[in-house]
């Protein structure tokens, strides 16, 4: 796992989606000192990132960080990074199953054995038919284990110990978090040595989309770079002001890493656990 690059502090790496699969494949059957997570940020997680000193220390310590939304990868290209395409979370898990399809790939190794996964968050019930789905969909893959936490769970040791304790007695080789960020990745960081599960991923409403609970956008929309477009016009409610602030504040942090690549002006460069500057008001 070699190829790396940097985005507005966050260390990327630069992986296509089948190498992603295989890499989580391996892992699912590869021991290690504690859970291994990946997290898919897209512009609210980057603009999130460069304040929260918890979120620095999560994603220092994930074992792959791809990502998810397509500003945020043409951020990337416009910056010159070497990052070959988005792998977000929403596709990501769909296309984890379907590797488990023993004609996914002629030299599909992972394709003869059943993908034991857990799938934690979404509203009550939701987990279950997003369940259910999955089994009809991909019959390679058998959710061992739902539970949809309660408000709050994340500052009760009791609660805290109920997940775990259910995800140890499942034993999945994956565990699927939809929690929506920051909560699912200061989760996974706080519990990973405890987490009895090789591989988690953090993946927000993704549980919600393979129930059907929350419409995915339609794939023109997500060819053409749109599915922000999408989600905010479904929930606009709950996303409106997530948005307005990624496009307030987005632009700046483009800039100010535009800025300090050609050296027009000088930032200083992050470490984790410091609090990045806050962008400025105008360039
Ligand atoms: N969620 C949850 N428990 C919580 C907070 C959120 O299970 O305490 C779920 C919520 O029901 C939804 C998902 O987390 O299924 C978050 O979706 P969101 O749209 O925030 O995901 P993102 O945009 O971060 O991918």
């Amino acid at each position: 796992m070699t190829k790396t690059d940097h985005l507005f502090g966050m260390k990327i790496n630069a992986l296509r989606m089948p190498e992603v699969i295989q890499q989580l494949h391996e892992w699912t059957h590869t021991p290690s000192a504690g859970c291994r997570f990946v997290v898919t940020p897209n512009v609210d997680h980057a603009v999130m990132f460069q304040q929260h000193t918890g979120l620095q220390r999560a994603y220092s310590d994930a074992s792959l960080v791809l990502v998810d939304g397509f500003p945020l990868l043409a951020a990337a290209k416009l910056l010159g990074r070497q990052i070959p395409e988005r792998v977000p979370g929403s596709d990501l898990v769909p296309a984890l199953f379907e590797s488990t399809n023993p004609n996914s790939s002629p030299d599909n190794s992972a394709g003869n054995r059943c993908l034991k996964v857990f799938l934690l968050g979404a509203a009550p019930g939701v987990a279950d038919r997003a369940a259910a789905n999955i089994h009809l969909r991909w019959p390679g893959v058998k959710i061992v284990g739902t539970y949809s936490p309660p408000l709050g769970f994340e500052t009760s040791a009791a609660e805290n110990d109920t997940i775990l304790q259910r995800i140890a007695a499942s034993k999945p080789d994956v565990l699927v978090i939809g929690l929506g960020a920051p909560k699912q990745e200061l989760w996974v960081h706080a519990h990973r040595h405890q987490i009895a599960a090789p591989v988690a991923l953090c993946v927000g409403a993704t549980i919600d989309f393979l129930a059907g609970e929350k419409p995915r956008a339609p794939v023109w929309m997500r060819r053409v770079g749109l599915e922000w477009l999408h989600r905010m016009l479904s929930e606009p409610r709950r996303l409106a002001k997530r948005y307005l602030r990624g496009a307030w504040i987005f632009p700046q942090l483009v800039w100010q890493e535009w800025a300090n690549n050609s050296g027009a002006v000088s930032v200083t460069p992050l470490k984790t656990g410091q609090k990045r500057p806050q962008p400025s008001g105008s360039p």
